[in-house]
């Protein structure tokens, strides 16, 4: 039997999980998102509508799908979104359909969305969601990383700060916290926790087919 082979055979089937990122803007979890995304090839994104304008070097259907407020009602009205939430004044939402059809072909997905978003999915998908809260290590830091983004006007940084606090508070509903001093160092936690929560009894589905294929060749 060749590598492949044995490879395949060994292969167990799991059932995809729902990694849930939040933290209070300028906390670092963009950049840490998208470094797992980089680096493991079965987590994916998911896109969230927005009816926020869209920021200098944003993409849409990359970094949102841009939307109008109207058509964002519609999606509500039809149950097309798993969550939702009216952040900063805007509307931000999950489409449901991609979700369902990752979970079901055994990748993982990952969310950037605040604590109300999280609050819906934990209600709707409990055994499914594993949530993470990315603080900063210092409020200096926080501010100075909002600015350096310098994306959004003052105003903007300034209410963003304000409402850290209260963002920040929710820590305590999040299954894992990571304090993102150091990126590399924040990263690595983030993987490992995914490590761990893959390998969960519950998610690999496939486990009794293995044992009992295993049991057969003994
Ligand atoms: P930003 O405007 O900076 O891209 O995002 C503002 C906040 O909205 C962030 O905390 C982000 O996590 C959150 N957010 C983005 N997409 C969604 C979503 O689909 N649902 C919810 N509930 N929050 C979201």
């Amino acid at each position: 039997m060749g590598s492949a082979q044995r490879n395949q055979n060994s292969k167990i089937a799991r059932r995809g999980l729902m990694l849930v990122l939040s933290s209070p803007s300028g906390a670092g979890k963009t950049t840490l998102s998208r470094l797992l995304l980089r680096s493991d090839r079965k987590v994916e994104l998911s896109i969230s509508v927005t009816t926020r304008p869209k920021r200098r070097g944003e993409i849409d259907g990359r970094d949102y799908h841009f939307i109008e407020r109207g058509r964002f009602d519609d999606m509500v009205a039809r149950g097309e979104l798993l969550e939702w939430a009216e952040v900063f004044g805007h509307r931000y939402g999950t489409p449901r359909a991609p979700v369902i059809k990752a979970l079901h072909a055994g990748r993982d997905v990952l969310f950037d969305i605040d604590w109300q978003g999280t609050q819906q999915l934990r209600e709707k998908a409990r055994t499914d969601l594993v949530s993470v809260f990315i603080l900063p290590p210092t409020a200096k830091e926080l501010e100075r990383r909002l600015k350096r983004r310098a994306q959004d006007s003052k105003t903007v940084i300034g209410s963003r700060m304000a409402k850290a606090a209260g963002e920040m508070s929710h820590w305590p509903e999040y299954d894992y916290v990571i304090v993102n001093r150091d990126k590399r160092e924040a990263f690595a936690e983030l993987r490992a926790i995914l490590a761990a929560e893959r390998l969960k009894r519950e998610r690999q589905i496939g486990l009794s087919d293995f044992v009992r294929r295993l049991q057969a060749k003994l």
